[in-house]
């Protein structure tokens, strides 16, 4: 069963107990194509596993004042289990204050200090979906993760530094590259486990990846090619050497979405079991 069938079945089973199913509430602030794009998939994903949703739209003139006081109200309703806030947001909205505002309990994204700090701490809680997506793929390929030598390229809160860190979990060997890294080609062959989150259109190529490796491909860019979405990596010379590569699209954006519908259910199961 994959995992978004699995998930199907969990919904259905708690609703026979509780007579209700988790509710993933969206906030979605002007109206960015790719963000409104991002938000109607999750949406959809959410229907499809039977988890009840809704998208609260708001225009991009809304002020810091207003978008905090609809996430208060939301925390407040016990009916509301999950509160994802569409990022990026206009300027004038402080991100990391609004992220902040969201009950810990209820911050599906996993972006809230306390569920940074639980992460780090490894202490129980809401763990980032792209992270735990991106280990979840290596376990459904049969991928042994201990004592592997594993790179990351990419250091964002969102994405390189969380997935680090559960990497490190599983006692492989991390080392983190960025833009500063002297001979990044180097450091990326020596990676068994090489994951790249850089948002740079097919900018690590075959030369830079240990023959076998398995590849983890994050980026979402739009090929310049022709205009097309493509990845970090670029797919046709890398497939060529490595032994496992997720492709763009598919591979780590749905899984991402997958285990933001796991987050809603972990939240609601807390919740009733509080
Ligand atoms: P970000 O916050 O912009 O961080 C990019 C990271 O890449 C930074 O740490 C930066 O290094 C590093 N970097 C940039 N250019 C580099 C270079 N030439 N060589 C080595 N490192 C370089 O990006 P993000 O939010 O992590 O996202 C990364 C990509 O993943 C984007 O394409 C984004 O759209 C995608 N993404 C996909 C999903 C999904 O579900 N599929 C989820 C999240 C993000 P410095 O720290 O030194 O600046």
């Amino acid at each position: 069963m994959s995992l978004k069938e699995g998930l199907k079945v969990r919904v259905a089973e708690l609703e026979a107990k509780y007579g209700t199913t988790p509710n993933l509430v969206v906030i979605l602030v002007g109206d960015d194509p790719g963000s409104v794009s991002y938000v109607t998939g999750k949406a959809k994903a959410a229907t499809e596993v039977g988890i009840r949703n809704s998208t609260l739209r708001y225009p991009a003139t809304i002020s810091e004042a207003e978008l905090l006081a609809i996430v208060d109200k939301l925390n407040a309703d016990d009916d509301v289990d999950g509160i994802l806030i569409q990022l990026p947001l206009p300027k004038h909205i402080d991100e990391q204050k609004m992220i902040s505002a969201i009950k810990p309990e209820k911050d599906v994204d996993s972006f809230h200090p306390q569920n940074v700090a639980n992460l780090w701490l490894k202490l129980p809680g809401l763990k980032p979906c792209t992270p735990k997506g991106i280990i979840k793929l290596l376990d459904s390929a049969g991928v042994t993760i201990e004592g592997k030598e594993a790179v990351v390229v990419g250091r964002s809160n969102i994405v390189g530094l969380p997935v680090a860190k559960l990497l490190l979990d599983r006692n492989a060997t991390v080392t983190i590259a960025h833009s500063r890294t002297k001979n990044l080609a180097e450091v990326t062959r020596r990676a068994d486990i090489l994951v790249v989150a850089i948002g740079r259109e097919r900018f690590v190529t075959a030369d830079m990846i240990k023959p076998g490796a398995v590849v983890i491909d994050v980026g979402v860019n739009r090929d310049s090619r022709n205009g097309k979405l493509c990845g970090d990596v670029d797919f046709e010379s890398a497939e060529q050497v490595a032994s496992a590569i997720t492709p763009v699209p598919g591979g780590v954006g749905p899984m991402t979405i997958t285990c933001l519908m796991e987050n809603t259910v972990e939240s609601f199961e807390k919740k009733k079991t509080k």
